[in-house]
């Protein structure tokens, strides 16, 4: 599984592992130069599949993979390979898979056919099932150490306030934060969504990381629909602590 919330780089880091997979170098994989390494880099290896959410009618990338794109992918998956010596499935924003689909693919990543991989590329892997998580090796991709590990220090900044109890400290934080962009906001968010996974195994934490967890994922939806930092720093400053 490869983690990291900036797309581009997820994706780019899944298709070298396809090519590294495949790759008929002796040397370090992917070595770039085979036919497997430039078929695979091109994007038309034919033993490399892609399953992404997809567009709507309109265009716009679907919130969801759904389970009938899993279950497509599991009759593909028993097909033998073309020319490789196996094949590999890449799951692009495999986080949106709802919990159904995510259900049939733990079927597959419990018992895969022989010679196929998958490679699940993730923003938030708190998102997939812990039972599909535990099936998964984890491979963090930073685009840019710089920005996400401010993202970290705004995540804590912003979890520390949530989880101080004290409103007024809370409205102050946002109130001095409201300048920030939407972009640095959204990764704050996802973030502190990450840290907040850790939370949510304790048994103490997880009243408490649930309702904060549901919190900060409907005010990044919000950032999504282009709703100004200021008026979802106000959400937060109104419902971060609990009544
Ligand atoms: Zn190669």
């Amino acid at each position: 599984m490869i983690v990291s919330p900036n797309e581009d780089a997820r994706n780019s880091a899944a298709g070298r592992l396809a090519a590294a997979m495949l790759c008929e170098g002796d040397g370090p994989r992917p070595c770039g130069a085979c036919r497997a390494c430039r078929k695979a880099l091109a994007g038309i290896h034919p033993d490399i599949s892609v399953v992404e959410p997809g567009l709507d009618a309109q265009g716009r990338k679907r919130r969801e993979i759904l389970v009938d794109a899993v279950r497509a992918l599991a009759s593909d998956a028993q097909v033998m390979p073309n020319e490789a010596s196996g094949r590999v499935f890449i799951i692009r924003d495999a986080d949106t898979m709802n919990p159904q689909a995510q259900n049939a693919l733990l079927k597959l990543l419990e018992e895969p056919p022989a010679g196929v991989s998958f490679v699940l590329c993730a923003a938030n892997e708190a998102r997939l099932l812990p039972t599909v998580r535990s099936r998964c090796e984890r491979l963090r991709v930073n685009a840019d150490a710089a920005e996400s590990e401010e993202a970290a220090s705004d995540a804590d900044a912003l979890l520390e306030k949530l989880c101080s109890g004290s409103r007024t400290g809370l409205c102050e934080w946002c109130f001095e934060n409201e300048g920030m962009d939407a972009r640095r906001c959204e990764a704050m968010l996802r973030a502190a969504r990450e840290a907040l996974a850790d939370s949510l195994r304790s048994e103490a934490g997880r009243a408490q990381g649930a309702y904060l967890d549901a919190l900060l994922a409907r005010c990044g939806e919000y950032l999504r629909r282009n709703v100004g930092v200021k008026a979802v720093l106000g959400l937060i400053a109104v419902d971060g602590i609990q009544k």
